[in-house]
């Protein structure tokens, strides 16, 4: 029986999480029925984090150490959705803190998994977004990446006005409605690929180390310059995008280590 060392604190499930993950533990690779149920308890809905979900993270990593095929990219999935979560009300900073070596490590684990190959699409997106995790951009982690038929709303930066814009089979523009004129549309400019910001330049090298070429391509326009349909002033989607979206706080913060 797992002996959870920790003081009880934080909302969610507790108790029950140490049988599941015993279950998980136990044949890792095969049974997915204690999978989903350790997800539904740690990472309800794929967002919802606990004092439990940080306490798991050290067995998480171990299923990775102990490097079943099947089982460690459902590890490295789990405790990304994890990791993502620590901005939460989760009652759990001091834990957080604790597990700081094991979220570094997590990191290191993910990045040779990202280079080991050999992901079906849908891991591929969930390691790209478990890597920005452990690296400390819960934000980026947690953010929309449809460059298919999706739609990013920002505020323009100088005149507040909110703009659309459009990255993926409808075109690549900035446009504002208005009633008068109907759209009004400015081409995106994208970022050449050894232009952009360093957080730019990860995330593109990760998609394109992923095989997610779609992706790669869109985060140069979402890396690149939008122009305000309206007052005419240029600024970077993904800047404004992160002032937008920023994660909120629940005290001083733990954030793990991150950093490029
Ligand atoms: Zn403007």
């Amino acid at each position: 029986m797992i002996e959870w060392q920790l003081p009880r604190y934080g909302r969610g499930p507790y108790d029950e999480v140490p049988p599941v993950l015993e279950r998980v533990l136990r044949s890792p690779s095969s049974d997915e029925e204690a999978w989903r149920e350790l997800w539904h308890l740690l990472a309800t809905e794929g967002l919802t984090v606990c004092a439990a979900s940080f306490a798991a993270l050290p067995y998480l990593r171990d299923i990775v150490r102990a490097g079943e095929s099947a089982a460690v990219d459902r590890a490295l999935e789990l405790a990304g959705a994890i990791v993502a979560g620590v901005h939460q009300d989760h009652g759990a900073d001091e834990l957080v803190r604790e597990v700081a070596p094991v979220i570094a490590e997590l990191r290191r684990m993910v990045a040779l998994r990202i280079d080991g190959g050999g992901l079906s699409p849908a891991s591929a997106m969930a390691l790209f977004r478990a890597d920005l995790a452990f690296a400390g951009a819960s934000g980026w982690s947690l953010a929309e990446y449809d460059f298919e038929d999706g739609f990013y709303t920002v505020s323009c930066p100088h005149c507040d006005l909110p703009v659309t814009l459009a990255i993926g089979d409808y075109g690549q523009y900035s446009a504002h409605r208005d009633w008068g004129e109907g759209d009004v549309r400015r081409p995106l400019h994208p970022s050449p690929a050894d232009e952009l910001s360093s957080l730019g330049k990860r995330m593109y090298d990760t998609a394109r180390a992923l095989g997610l070429a779609e992706m790669a391509e869109g985060l140069t326009y979402l890396f690149g310059r939008a122009e305000c349909p309206d007052c005419a002033s240029t600024f970077i989607v993904a800047d404004q995008y992160a002032a937008d979206n920023e994660p909120h706080h629940s005290s001083d913060g733990p954030v793990p280590a991150g950093g490029w």
